[in-house]
């Protein structure tokens, strides 16, 4: 299995770095400036790179890396990316430094997004944060609760490395979900402290995001309770309390809180 560090880009971006001895690859890279210096810095050699989705903060950096290192590209076969030499719908196994990794298609914050499983991580770009969820700019409710429901079902060991910092924002809004939740409160404790420090809050455990993250936990009855209150203030009703709806609910929700 390979090694994974991080490599900082932008204000909140993750880019993960994926090495085995002096053999790299990279997640989503939005930026190639500090990916060249970490690569130049450890001597590493770039063969690839694993794009969740399009969105410019994760493929931005894709031409000069391709220029310079000539890396396999994989990439969402159904999104424009830069330079992408194996297109992926989901599905496919595919090697990564020795390792064979699941592609699994994740649709809902775009269309053909994309999350890269091998055993014991998850790399799921802006479909499953610390926390929370991407925002739904392509996709439907349904799509992004099926998405995160084949996300939900890996081993709850799984470390997920997520693309952004977004774990303390996040867990405002949970909060404001389940306030009785005690592993809600204490991770929030133990978030503030890392970020305190500066220490990255990434990546959690799925067992953590289960526990915790209000969208994963839209059958608990506390989550569909609130989901219902809270339409309730909007002046709507939350009469189909099913999964979906009440995941549309708190994510609407979110988008405002
Ligand atoms: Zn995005």
């Amino acid at each position: 299995m390979f090694d994974v560090s991080f490599i900082p880009a932008f204000k909140d971006n993750y880019i993960w770095l994926l090495t085995r001895g002096q053999r790299a690859f990279v997640v989503d890279p939005g930026e190639a400036g500090p990916v060249i210096a970490r690569l130049e810095a450890d001597g590493l050699d770039l063969e690839g790179i694993l794009i969740t989705h399009h969105h410019a903060d994760h493929q931005g950096g894709v031409a000069d890396l391709t220029a310079r290192y000539r890396p396999q590209v994989f990439a969402p076969a159904k999104e424009s990316i830069t330079g992408c030499t194996h297109p992926l719908a989901g599905g496919e196994s595919i090697d990564v430094l020795g390792q064979m990794c699941q592609v699994i298609a994740v649709p809902g914050h775009t269309l053909g997004h994309l999350a890269y499983y091998a055993p014991g991580a998850l790399f799921c770009g802006d479909t499953l944060f610390g926390a929370g969820c991407g925002r739904l700019f392509e996709g439907t409710p349904a799509q992004m609760a099926a998405s995160l429901d084949s996300l939900a079902a890996l081993p709850a060991e799984t470390r997920v490395y997520c693309a952004h910092e977004y774990t303390e924002m996040n867990l405002r809004f949970a909060l404001a979900v389940e306030p009785e939740n005690a592993a809600l409160q204490r991770r929030v404790a133990a978030v503030a402290e890392l970020r305190a420090r500066q220490v990255p809050s990434v990546p959690s455990s799925l067992a953590e995001e289960l526990a915790t993250n209000p969208f994963l936990r839209c059958t608990e009855p506390a989550v569909i309770a609130v989901a219902q209150r809270h339409a309730v203030e909007q002046g709507k009703a939350l009469t189909d309390t099913g999964k979906v709806p009440v995941f549309a609910a708190i994510r609407a929700w979110r988008n405002v809180f």
